[in-house]
């Protein structure tokens, strides 16, 4: 069987045909960094992270591109109101920089903690101003723009003449203009449905950069379809992201894409869909936005207990990733159970005596699993794959079923692929742990040192140092004690 893919675009399953094999061009929203990583930015990632190791399995070279939006999302996604991180940086007194180093460093850190892979690039929206100049400026150029009051804005029903607004998200033109309300400064506007893609820029505003339209920002849309071209070309295989961006976030990186470069860039349209909490949408303003820091540590009203982000990360494989998913306390507690058979089974193969002959259908479950992968990801039916194999290593543990050490072999192998290298779950401490074991190891040598000196040992003392230094582990001594930094 080959890859299929759901294509938002088509609405379809389509086979997958890359566009230049063996490299795959892969493009995926990020987060706008303005506050603490939450639930909503593990499923997106996770749901790409599984992409992008799916696609490496089958021997793709994926040049895996996420952005991080630092400038031009405005409150309530829309062409007017405070930038997110302004808003931020101005409540919790910062830089606005200093609000996106700070949730960016924050992000990176749950991504890792979710065994999330870095991707190959990781762009962002303030280090490409003259890429998103000229793209304005060429949308000018070919027509499909104008400027009012030093802000240019995206020309809709222009475009729409010749071309279809919304294609992708399945909105006709005419319901929108009917549901578009005239909103605060849209005067502006030739039409409610026009979107700025340069905003001037209010005094009161504090990111701005200077442009041939005067001191202002770009758009919010515009910064995708930069940063794909810059680095994937303008036609590429895969475009993903959460299905509240579908609209109108990709309709207008479409809409832009063909105004200034001519053609459509992106093959495969995939959208994850949203998380609930307890049945509810979540959201600062319902009271029910948990970070994923408080996933991890538990301190939040609404959980009962500490979820390990494994947990979490099973959780989101559990449901296919175009099904809404519902977090609950009792769910996530199933998952932590399930996850735990799982590790269970898999170390229970080296509790198993060979036997002669197998009774396992090693074959069959292999096939089983990546038919189930190959049909759009589809990771639910490829775990409850691997739970059948489970529960037959189980039995050839108690003596009902049987299997051969090469059988044996190549289950411990086949396990270590899917649940390891491709759904990314790693037994519990694998993650974080290794680090904390790593420190804790530090610190108890760096002890053991300061107690061979109070004996007068120096012999010993320097040879931990020495030791410890050709490990990588530089140690500085100072007035309190010692410091280390690790090297490596
Ligand atoms: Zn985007």
């Amino acid at each position: 069987m080959k890859l299929c893919i759901y294509n938002t675009l088509s609405r379809k399953k389509e086979i997958f045909e890359p566009l230049h094999p063996p490299l795959i061009g892969m493009y995926v929203c990020g987060p706008t960094v303005y506050g603490d990583p939450h639930l909503g930015h593990a499923r997106p990632a996770i749901t790409f992270d599984l992409v992008f190791r799916y696609l490496k399995h089958l021997g793709y070279r994926v040049r895996y591109v996420r952005n991080i939006t630092d400038v031009g999302h405005l409150e309530a996604d829309q062409d007017f109101g405070e930038d997110k991180i302004s808003k931020t940086a101005r409540l919790e007194q910062l830089e606005p920089m200093e609000v996106v180093q700070m949730y960016t460093n924050e992000y990176r850190l749950k991504m890792m903690q979710l065994n999330v892979l870095p991707p190959s690039i990781e762009p962002a929206a303030t280090g490409h101003m003259i890429e998103q100049q000229a793209l304005v400026e060429k949308i000018l150029e070919n027509g499909f723009a104008y400027e009012k009051a030093g802000s240019v804005y995206f020309d809709v029903e222009k475009y729409n003449r010749n071309n279809n607004y919304g294609k992708l998200s399945g909105r006709k033109i005419e319901d929108l203009i009917a549901s578009t309300r005239e909103l605060e400064k849209q005067q502006e506007k030739k039409s409610p449905l026009d979107f700025a893609i340069w905003k001037n820029a209010d005094p009161e505003h504090l990111m701005r950069w200077p442009s041939r339209w005067g001191e202002g920002f770009p758009g919010w849309h515009v910064e995708c379809s930069v940063m794909s071209a810059k680095y994937l070309g303008t036609e590429f295989d895969i475009h993903g992201g959460g299905m509240d961006l579908l609209f109108p976030h990709h309709e207008c990186e479409i809409a832009q894409t063909v105004a200034g470069y001519g053609k459509e860039a992106v093959r495969y349209w995939m959208h994850n869909n949203m998380v609930t909490l307890n049945g509810q949408k979540m959201g600062k303003s319902l009271g029910n936005a948990i970070s994923l820091e408080q996933f991890f540590s538990g301190e939040h009203s609404l959980l009962e207990k500490e979820y390990h982000p494994m947990t979490i990360r099973f959780f989101i494989l559990q449901a296919h990733y175009r099904s809404t998913l519902d977090f609950s306390n009792e769910a996530l507690q199933a998952a932590e159970r399930g996850l735990e058979r799982l590790f269970d089974g898999m170390k229970t193969l080296d509790r198993i005596t060979p036997s002669e002959k197998s009774t396992m259908d090693l074959e069959q479950l292999e096939k089983s699993f990546f038919e189930a992968m190959d049909d759009d990801f589809n990771s639910p039916i490829a775990i409850s794959h691997l739970f059948e194999g489970i529960k037959t290593i189980n039995n050839a543990a108690a003596g009902k079923e049987s299997m051969t050490e090469n059988d044996l072999e190549k289950c411990r192998q086949f396990y270590h692929k899917a649940v390891q290298e491709i759904l990314g779950l790693l037994p519990e401490g694998k993650a974080s742990g290794d680090q904390e074991l790593t420190r804790e190891l530090i610190e108890l040598l760096l002890q053991m040192r300061t107690d061979a000196r109070k004996n007068k040992d120096f012999d010993m003392a320097d040879r931990i140092r020495d030791e410890m230094a050709r490990l990588g582990v530089e140690v500085m001594d100072t007035k309190d004690g010692f410091e280390w930094k690790l090297h490596r």
